[in-house]
């Protein structure tokens, strides 16, 4: 048996531990600080821009592509094994359109993926406000929906990957601080923590922004950063719109996300540290008043939200790379037995999947 420790327990750790716990001689163990789906996992919105991205080749559509065909099986699967469902929305993303002369670009991208075989429709204002009624059109020029795109509880998913793990024998430890990395012979390495020093054949670095210090221990630099998000639930008496048809809604980069019951996130900010302030994770002060324009930005497309109570707010660190595109899915140079699945930075909940799959497919 191989032994393979994951260090981190979000959501691409989680989706790791999954998908490899189907292949038969490996001997999984995944390490974390903290509870599962605590980083910013737990702060993600679970929108799953793919089809509706303007990614249409390469490395980045293939990732999104295979993530978006496997959540189609993954969730029935989770919920078959779990015997319970998970909060997945298959109603599609809206996405506004405020700029006419955007349109030629949404009009290309239809037709490419008709090509690739998924449907992208252009509403216009009059189309849009009968299926969404909720919604103040003023200064849009179309909508494009996207009905095959989803969105997942980000939480909720990684949860039920730890547990359907657990049950095909992967070992999960808790409040376990991975602290290094040492090689040990040629063939393996030694994963350091507090409590015990774990000899490892393979270790799979799924650790967001802790990635980069870890990957140091072994004198190998891969520089991931912390871009701020911040995000908020609101609480409605009633759902907005029409019942039955209750898509994500994405205005200006602003995400209105219906969880049921008249409840939805409204996200993120994106904020990046500022080179003035080098300390800024360790002294990070939430600008209320970024939240606040999203808040805002949300009500212009969406006047109804101005009578929201706002139940909860809440922030997280994207994993973001320096220097080279998102995700990093690589060996690390020098030492083969380390592998880095990390820096998914605004796409993490997306494009999990195909992260997981891409090392199943390497390991197996
Ligand atoms: C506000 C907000 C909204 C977002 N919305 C979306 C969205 O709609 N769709 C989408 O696809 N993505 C979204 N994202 C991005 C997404 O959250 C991330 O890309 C994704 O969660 C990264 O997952 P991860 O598992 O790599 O990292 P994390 O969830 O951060 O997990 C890393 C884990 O590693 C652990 N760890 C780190 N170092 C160590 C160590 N030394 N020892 C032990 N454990 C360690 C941490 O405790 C943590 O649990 C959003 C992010 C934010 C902040």
């Amino acid at each position: 048996m191989r032994r393979v420790t994951i260090v981190g327990c979000g959501v691409v750790g989680a989706m790791i531990a999954y998908e490899l716990s189907q292949l038969p001689d490996l001997k999984i163990c995944v390490l974390d600080r903290q509870p599962p789906a605590q980083g910013a996992t737990g702060a993600a919105l679970g929108v799953l821009m793919g089809i509706i991205s303007h990614k249409v080749k390469g490395r980045n559509w293939r990732l999104r592509e295979t993530s978006l065909r496997r959540y189609e099986t993954l969730i029935p699967e989770l919920e078959d094994t779990l015997g319970r469902s998970l909060p997945f929305n298959r109603q599609g993303i809206l996405n506004l359109c405020f700029d006419p002369e955007e349109l030629p670009r949404w009009e290309s991208l239809q037709q490419i993926r008709q090509t690739q075989g998924y449907p992208l429709e252009i509403w216009s204002a009059e189309q849009t406000a009968t299926a969404c009624p909720h919604l103040n059109l003023r200064g849009v020029a179309a909508a494009i929906y996207s009905p095959q795109d989803r969105q997942i509880d980000p939480a909720a998913l990684t949860l039920a990957l730890v547990e359907a793990a657990q049950l095909r024998g992967v070992r999960f430890h808790f409040d376990r601080q991975v602290n290094g990395l040492q090689p040990h012979d040629s063939h393996s390495l030694i994963v350091e923590t507090p409590e015990e020093s774990l000899v490892s054949d393979i270790v799979i670095l799924a650790s967001g922004t802790g990635s980069s210090s870890l990957t140091q221990s072994l004198n190998q630099s891969v520089p991931i950063g912390p871009v701020l998000g911040q995000a908020l639930q609101v609480k409605l008496t009633a759902p907005l719109g029409q019942i039955d048809f209750q898509p994500v809604v994405n205005g200006n980069d602003i995400h209105l996300v219906p969880l049921g019951g008249g409840s939805y996130w409204i996200g993120a900010t994106v904020e990046f540290p500022t080179d003035a302030d080098p300390s800024w994770v360790l002294g990070l002060k939430l600008e209320e008043e970024r939240l606040e324009a999203v808040r805002q930005g949300a009500i212009a497309f969406c006047p109804a939200l101005a009578e929201a109570t706002v139940t909860k707010t809440w922030f997280g660190l994207r994993p973001r790379p320096q220097g080279q595109p998102a995700p990093v899915i690589t060996q690390l140079p020098g030492h083969p037995q380390v592998w880095v699945a990390s820096g998914h930075y605004r796409n993490g909940v997306l494009l999990a999947p195909a992260t997981a799959l891409y090392l199943q497919e390497k390991l197996g």
